[in-house]
């Protein structure tokens, strides 16, 4: 006979089901939305979408979840904290308490605001005029200060917003690990700047025909661990990586007939988000036991992949000749060496979805200064432009002709995403802090990859991260991982290292 504690639980957990499905049924519609909807189909489907959300909220803002939770905080279930009810207790109040803490009026002010905006900064964008989407970019800081507060915060507003995307991290800890990070990345920049040797960027630009990249693209998919019995890979304008159900996890790219690199790397990059989603514990979907840990989390699972073993050496030892053979028109000739400089081209760029693993994170240590200090009012957003205009310059030792390559560039404020900016750089710092460790527990990883085999890396992520779901918070899950707290020295020490040797330092 279970007891009324778990009587009370069941039902809980129950609740969270339900609501995932009807996440799972909005998440299929977006990406059918994002792949292959007919464009007539976008007013209909917003209003799906908008329907089911609404939904969702209703139940999880429903009363009776804040009854449930109250009478199993007193309960034996929380008692072990990391037990799956504790951890599913813990989560979901947290969940709960941002949900009803935000009174309906100032959602739908900020969605009204942000849906207004996104469309003011693309024709601001389009003509470089920060002017016209000024006011609205006033109006978004005063909204999402609002936000903060109603959210609640011990220290900075800031951390109210950030916990939306980083549960459990602060300002304080993020500024703490960015500004020691920050001096050592500027010299590395400039030092790579400075240098006499660069790659032959041709290689990498000649007639890639689309079909075959889509052929190897899968390949490699494959051949890291994504598993197509349980996923798919299709085309769309913006990449992303949708974890629809359990055994139902879709990948996305788009190809470019003269560019290597953009599809086959989005390809790893998205196929280490979905790997990630795979990875998660099917037996716990539909409550945070289940679920990924944070952006940061996920960003970090995407990297490693893309990154530290597509962009290595060891990885090409196996890939190159099977590149060969399905482009020989373009790299038939090529020298091993040649191909990986050019695939690990630096340097300083005015467009971060554009930049290389090194100046990406400079581009985000950027934002992440400028977006504080607006929200602390340390900034005028009227004074955005010079600012960013003059950190630029003092990080990259160039400056951007224009806003439109400057402070214009991404979408992100104009969507609402204050605190969203770092999770792109804790990914990274997260991934070399895992790297290091997974470096020390697998000794022959390098001579696995060049010959093709990438499941011991794969098992070692599924066992140490994903498995886990959100039993632990971000910086927890670091520490127990790699018995450090979050540092910025692996990644550090991985680029230097890295870079050193082809940039000849
Ligand atoms: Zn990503």
């Amino acid at each position: 006979m279970p007891g009324k504690y778990e009587e009370l639980y069941d039902e809980l957990i129950k609740r969270n089901q339900e609501i995932a499905i009807i996440g799972s049924c909005a998440g299929l519609l977006g990406w059918d939305e994002r792949t292959y909807m007919p464009r007539s189909g976008a007013q209909a489907r917003a209003n799906q979408i908008a329907y089911l959300s609404g939904l969702a909220h209703q139940k999880f803002t429903d009363p009776k979840i804040g009854e449930l939770l109250k009478e199993l905080e007193q309960s034996p279930l929380a008692k072990d904290e990391l037990s799956d009810s504790a951890v599913n207790i813990r989560e979901i109040r947290d969940e709960y308490d941002k949900l009803i803490r935000v009174p309906q009026k100032l959602v739908e002010e900020i969605s009204h605001t942000t849906t207004m905006a996104q469309g003011i900064w693309t024709e601001a964008r389009a003509k470089s005029d920060f002017a016209k989407f000024l006011p609205w970019l006033e109006k978004i800081i005063k909204l999402e200060l609002q936000l903060a507060n109603c959210l609640g915060y011990k220290k900075e507003a800031y951390d109210a917003l950030l916990d939306n995307y980083e549960p459990g991290s602060t300002y304080e800890s993020v500024v703490k690990v960015f500004a020691e990070f920050r001096k050592e990345l500027v010299d590395l920049v400039a030092t790579i700047k400075d240098s006499k040797r660069k790659p032959d960027l041709s290689i990498i630009e000649r007639e890639y025909p689309v079909d075959r990249q889509a052929i190897f693209g899968q390949a490699a998919a494959d051949a890291i661990g994504f598993d197509f019995a349980s996923g798919r890979l299709d085309v769309t304008t913006h990449p992303f990586c949708s974890g629809i159900s359990p055994g139902d996890t879709r990948i996305t790219t788009r190809y470019s007939p003269r560019h290597f690199s953009q599809a086959f790397f989005g390809i790893l990059h998205e196929a280490g988000h979905g790997i990630y989603d795979q990875g998660l514990d099917k037996g716990h979907f539909g409550t945070p036991r289940g679920h990924s840990v944070s952006l940061g989390i996920h960003e970090s699972q995407s990297r490693m992949w893309e990154n530290f073993v597509g962009r290595s050496k060891p990885f090409w030892k196996h890939f190159l000749p099977l590149a060969q053979k399905t482009f020989p028109e373009a790299l038939k000739s090529v020298a091993f060496d040649d191909f990986y400089f050019a695939i690990n081209d630096v340097r300083p760029s005015y467009i971060r979805v554009e930049a290389d693993e090194v100046s990406y994170n400079l581009h985000i240590l950027l934002r992440f200064e400028l977006e504080s200090a607006l929200l602390k009012g340390d900034l005028s957003a009227a004074d955005l432009p010079g600012a960013w205009n003059e950190k630029f310059e003092q990080f990259f030792g160039i400056a951007p002709k224009n806003d439109a390559e400057g402070c214009l560039q991404d979408v992100h404020w104009s969507c609402g995403y204050i605190g969203y900016f770092p999770t792109y750089t804790l990914g990274n710092l997260y991934a070399a802090q895992f790297f290091a460790k997974v470096r020390e527990d697998i000794k022959d990883l390098d001579r696995q990859f060049a010959v093709g085999n990438f499941s011991g890396l794969k098992t070692w992520l599924n066992k140490n991260i994903h498995t886990h779901g959100k039993k632990y918070r971000a910086q927890k899950l670091v520490q127990v991982v790699t018995g450090q707290p979050l540092s910025h020295k692996p990644l550090i020490s991985y680029l230097r290292t890295k870079y050193g040797e082809l940039y000849g330092f």
